[in-house]
């Protein structure tokens, strides 16, 4: 077993999830590169690398339970370790570039869209919670968008996205409810409006800027708030 922490990112090959494997490196945890093609994941684990980053790839499609469960797999035998998990991969599933109104919803786009940022949650989840339980401070992000605000309904219409993300944070608060009586601290993160490929890298903020309040939830003290929403700013309303 490493005696260095080791974080696992899904999704970590470009955008926001490399900045969080980027700035989890940074503080040093050996960081698993979760990705589902094996030329983006080799070459963001180069790039890693080369910026001074313990890190090594991961083969991981949210959308497989195969491939979950190879994964811990994997990890079990690299590190022997898992102490953060990371649940940042997601789509937004637009088809046509531009917004999903509900009336005209595409079932299979809406099928993706919770297979991907739902259903994936909850499949890598699973298949890492034993490696999890056996850390010292085990913590788990999950990265929503106040686009899944209830309460704030923002942003355009994107009718299987934005459900996508309001079922996220339930079942972030779900996950909570069953590891209350555990070290396992799970939360949802807003990286707020970042310019990604998801964005077209139309958006102020940068990938950096996205991944500093997810750093914070993957960081928090053992009396840390569990269950919750949270952006740069603090408690998010959902
Ligand atoms: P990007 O599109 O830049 O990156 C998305 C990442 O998710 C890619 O690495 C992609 O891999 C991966 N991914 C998608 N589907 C799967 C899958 N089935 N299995 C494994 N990996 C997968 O987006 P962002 O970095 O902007 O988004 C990251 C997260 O942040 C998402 O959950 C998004 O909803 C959330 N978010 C983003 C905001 C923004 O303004 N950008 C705002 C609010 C929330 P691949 O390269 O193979 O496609």
């Amino acid at each position: 077993v490493s005696d260095n922490r080791t974080a696992l990112i899904t999704g970590a090959n470009k955008g926001i999830g490399f900045a969080i494997a980027q700035g989890l490196g940074a503080i040093g945890f050996t960081v698993a590169v979760g990705a589902r093609d094996d030329g983006r994941r080799a070459e963001a684990v180069e790039r890693l690398r080369a910026n001074g980053i313990d890190a090594f790839g991961v083969a991981l499609d949210v959308t497989s339970d195969d491939s979950a469960i190879a994964a811990a797999k994997t990890i079990e035998q690299t590190t022997g370790r898992l102490d953060v998990l990371v649940n940042n991969a997601g789509i937004a599933g637009r088809t046509d570039g531009g917004a999903q109104n509900a009336s005209t919803l595409d079932l299979d786009v809406l099928r993706t869209v919770l297979d991907t940022n739902v259903f994936g949650i909850v499949r890598v989840t699973n298949a890492m919670l034993p490696l999890l339980r056996g850390a010292e401070s085990p913590r788990i992000v999950n990265v929503s968008s106040n686009m899944g605000s209830l309460a704030l309904q923002t942003g355009p219409p994107l009718a299987a996205y934005a459900p996508s993300k309001s079922m996220l944070n339930s079942i972030t608060a779900q996950y909570a409810r069953d590891l209350a009586d555990t070290d396992v601290i799970v939360n949802a993160a807003c990286p707020g409006y970042v310019a990604t490929d998801f964005t077209g890298f139309a958006a102020p903020r940068t990938a950096e800027q996205g991944a500093a309040i997810v750093l914070r939830l993957a960081t928090l003290p053992e009396d840390g708030p569990r269950g919750g929403f949270f952006d740069d700013e603090g408690v998010v309303p959902w």
